[in-house]
């Protein structure tokens, strides 16, 4: 049985973040795209009580984990909130404290204990803490395998030395500077040995032998915090490889394996985040074109539509197709389902879909939709980046056709 609607619980829970949306993040989006490298605060600190008091409830559920078939509602709230505060701004959706990408690395990769051990502080600090995820180099985008950062075991300490450098890392200073957050760190403990060389490592906050580069200035998600890495003799306790025995000590791809589960999950928020985004646009011009007298009649016959028309129902077409496609790549993992294709789909349909509906609207708009006094053009810049990370649209299609085609890695690439 397919059933679209949203569960009440589910919905009562997102009001106070629509609170949030509506009167705080929309009205300041502006101010925080002008003004680069400034951190929202105000929204920071009024988000941070309702994404501490989430992470308790996890930890609570993950306690008394009772095997139970229910759906994982949690896993709704979280693309439908990711859909609502990207409507609002997506730039302050992605410097929003928790453990973000670095906590859904943990929670897809680490054992039961690492979870309760590095999720904790998400749940219980006072002040607001940021997780990371640092995978991309210099030399080392999709194509993982050419991964440089280094991991050498010091058998003297039993500590991990880590060295190299990670490039455009969201909340990188946020969460190993600015609070005592954690970034999961991708890197090798044998660059001839391809993916079986890589793990993923927990680097605490404040650690000696990282440095940080001054943030990077961007053409959109402009409040969001993105930064250089680098590592120079940086020391890990051994432990902090993410997964069991076998992926700390053995070369084996399980631990490379374990991290791409991060992002089966990551995908459908990054598709949720680009729908968001889309609303926000579609929104926007057809109220704009409603106060100029033109509205849509879903009755006319398509013979008689206008080309304004017929473009904002394509808008709103493929709006609606991302959106069916981000709800079935989530439904996958809320019912516990394997969803690497739909994730993929999805991320790939939202991308593509945001970058017309908000060039469309700036285009329907006119002049106005070029000005800084629209929200149009801010959405057209914000809209791009869900087409770029988490795998671009071109190495997830190319996902996608793998698994549609039967084709391994190496037969498709
Ligand atoms: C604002 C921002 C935030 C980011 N945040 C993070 C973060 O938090 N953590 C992190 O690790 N990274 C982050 N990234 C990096 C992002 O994930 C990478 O930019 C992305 O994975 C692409 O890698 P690349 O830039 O090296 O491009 P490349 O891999 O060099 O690709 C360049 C172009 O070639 C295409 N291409 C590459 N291989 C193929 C192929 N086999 N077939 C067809 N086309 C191909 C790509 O699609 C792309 O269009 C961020 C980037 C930005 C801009």
């Amino acid at each position: 049985m397919i059933c679209f609607e949203i569960p009440p619980e589910v919905l009562a829970q997102l009001e106070p973040y629509a609170h949030i949306a509506h009167t705080m993040m929309r009205p300041q989006a502006r101010q925080y795209d002008e003004q680069e490298h400034t951190r929202p605060y105000p929204f920071i600190h009024a988000i941070w009580p309702l994404e501490r008091a989430r992470h308790q409830q996890w930890q609570q559920a993950a306690a008394q984990e009772t095997g139970s078939n229910a759906p994982d509602l949690d896993v709704l709230f979280s693309i439908l909130l990711a859909e609502l505060l990207s409507w609002a701004d997506a730039g302050q959706f992605l410097a929003r404290p928790g453990g973000r990408l670095g906590g859904t690395a943990v929670a897809a990769a680490g054992t039961p204990a690492q979870k309760i051990r590095f999720l904790e502080r998400f749940a219980h600090s006072e002040t607001p803490v940021w997780g990371a995820m640092a995978i991309t180099e210099p030399d080392a985008g999709s194509d993982n395998s050419a991964m440089r950062t280094t991991a050498v075991l010091d058998p003297q300490t039993n500590e991990w030395i880590l060295n190299g450098q990670k490039i455009f890392i969201t909340s990188g200073a946020l969460s190993l500077v600015e609070s005592d957050g954690i970034c999961i760190v991708w890197a090798t403990v044998d660059p001839n040995a391809g993916r079986q060389g890589i793990k993923s490592f927990v680097v605490e906050a404040h650690t000696p032998g990282i440095s940080i580069s001054p943030g990077l200035d961007k053409l959109g998600i402009r409040a969001s915090d993105t930064v250089i890495l680098n590592f120079d003799n940086a020391r890990i306790p051994f432990d902090h490889v993410l997964g069991d025995l076998e992926v700390q000590t053995e070369k084996t791809t399980k631990g490379f394996a374990g991290a791409m589960k991060t992002f089966d999950a990551s995908r459908p928020a990054v598709a949720a985040s680009a729908v968001g985004i889309a609303r926000a646009a579609l929104e926007l011009t057809k109220e704009t074109l409603a106060e100029a007298g033109i509205e849509l009649n879903y009755n006319k016959p398509r013979h008689l539509w206008t080309a304004v028309e017929r473009d904002l129902l394509e808008m709103e077409a493929q709006y609606k197709a991302a959106w069916l496609l981000t709800l079935k790549a989530t439904a996958a993992i809320m019912y516990g389902r394997s969803n690497r294709l739909d994730a993929s789909m999805c991320k790939v349909k939202a991308g593509t879909a945001v970058v017309f509906v908000t060039q469309k609207a700036v285009e329907l708009l006119g002049p106005y939709g070029y000005t800084r006094d629209a929200l149009a053009e801010k959405l057209m810049r914000d809209a791009k980046i869900n087409d770029l990370y988490e795998g671009t649209r071109q190495i997830n299609l190319l996902i996608v056709a793998r698994a549609l085609l039967g084709y391994s890695r190496r037969e498709l690439k």
